[in-house]
C-alpha cells in the first residue's frame, strides 16, 4: 500500500508558484484573490487563514472581506461587483456556507466567471462538463494531480464517487469522466452503497460522514481517496474512510489530514495564477 502524500506534493506545487510571481513581478505584474467571508463560522475562518497564509507564501497579493452573519444578501452583491471591477483581484471566493438569508446561487452566479477561482459559477460548470478549459473546483481538481503526480491512469477503471455535492462529487464525476474512467456515482438514497464501492478500483468519498468507508465496502487492491473532513469529538480530524483496515486492502490511498486538504490550497493558487495569467493577454 502507498500512501498518496498530498502535502508534500502541494508544498512542491507551491513553492513552483512562488517562482512564477517572482517572474511576474518583474514584469510589473502582481497576481490578487479576494475572499469574503461571512459571519464566525470556525472551520471556514481556519480555511480562511490556511487559504491568506498560502497566498502569501507563494507572493499572491490577498484581500479579506469580512462581514458579520446579519449582513445583507445586497451588501455582499455589492462588494463582489466591487471587486468583478477591480483591476488587482485576478480571483475572488466566497467561503461557503453563507448564511441562511443569503441565496447562495445569486451570490456564485454574481463572481465574474472570469475570476471564479472556485470553479462554481455555472459557466465554468458548464464548461467542465463540456470538457472545455475553465475553472475547476480546486477539491476535485487536486484529487486528479494527485492521481498524475502518482502516475496512476484512469483511463477505463471503475470509479466509484461516494458524495454529490456541486463542489466535490459531480466536478469529480465529470474530471473522471472527461479522464474515461467509468463513474458510478452514490449518494445519501443510494440503495446499497457497498454493492456500488466494492466495484471500484479507483474510490473517491466526499459524504462528510466519518466511518462510512468500512474494510467490507471495498475491493482489494482498490486506490482509495478520501476528501471527507470530520472532527471528531475527542478533537480528533479523520476522513470517511475507516483509515486503519481500509488501508492494508488498498493499492494508493490519501491519509486525512495531509491527503486531499493541502491539494486543494495549492489548487487554489494555480487557479488565482491561471485567472491573473489569462488577464496579462
Ligand atoms: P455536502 O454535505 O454538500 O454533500 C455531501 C454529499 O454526500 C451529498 O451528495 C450527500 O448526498 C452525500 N452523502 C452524505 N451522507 C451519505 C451517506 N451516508 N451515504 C452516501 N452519500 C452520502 O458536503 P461537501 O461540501 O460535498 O463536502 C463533503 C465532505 O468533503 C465534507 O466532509 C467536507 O468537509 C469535505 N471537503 C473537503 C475538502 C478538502 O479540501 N479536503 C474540500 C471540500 C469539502
Amino acid at each position: 500500500m502507498t500512501l498518496l502524500d498530498g502535502k508534500t506534493l502541494s508544498n512542491a506545487i507551491q513553492d513552483e508558484i512562488k517562482k512564477e510571481t517572482d517572474e511576474f513581478r518583474k514584469q510589473n505584474i502582481t497576481a490578487g484573490l479576494a475572499v469574503i467571508l461571512v459571519g464566525d463560522d470556525s472551520a471556514s475562518q481556519s480555511y480562511v487563514k490556511m487559504k491568506e497564509k498560502a497566498c502569501e507564501r507563494a507572493g499572491i497579493y490577498s484581500i479579506l472581506h469580512k462581514m458579520p452573519s446579519s449582513i445583507s444578501e445586497d451588501k455582499i452583491l455589492e462588494t463582489i461587483s466591487m471587486m468583478n471591477q477591480n483591476s488587482n483581484i485576478d480571483g475572488i471566493l466566497v467561503q461557503l456556507p453563507l448564511p441562511r438569508h443569503v441565496n447562495q446561487t445569486k451570490i456564485i452566479e454574481a463572481i465574474d466567471s472570469a475570476k471564479d477561482v472556485d470553479g462554481f459559477h455555472p459557466f465554468n460548470v458548464g464548461r467542465l462538463a463540456a470538457g472545455l478549459d475553465g475553472f475547476v473546483p480546486c477539491t476535485p481538481l487536486g484529487v486528479m494531480r494527485l492521481l498524475e503526480h502518482y502516475k496512476i491512469g484512469v483511463k477505463g477503471l471503475n470509479a466509484c464517487v461516494v458524495g454529490a455535492s456541486n463542489i466535490v462529487g459531480k466536478p469529480m464525476m465529470n474530471l473522471l469522466l472527461n479522464a474515461f474512467a467509468t463513474v458510478d456515482i452514490c449518494h445519501i438514497y443510494t440503495k446499497n452503497l457497498a454493492s456500488h464501492t466494492k466495484q471500484a478500483d479507483l474510490l473517491i468519498v466526499g459524504a462528510g460522514k466519518a466511518g462510512l468507508i468500512t474494510k467490507e465496502m471495498v475491493k482489494d487492491g482498490a486506490i482509495v481517496i478520501d476528501i471527507g473532513i470530520n472532527r471528531l469529538e475527542n478533537g480528533k480530524l479523520v476522513g470517511d474512510v475507516d483509515f486503519e483496515n481500509v488501508a492494508p486492502k488498498c493499492s494508493f490511498i490519501t491519509p486525512v489530514p495531509g491527503g486531499v486538504g493541502p491539494m486543494t490550497i495549492a489548487m487554489l493558487l494555480e487557479n488565482t495564477i491561471k485567472a491573473a495569467k489569462n488577464r496579462a493577454r
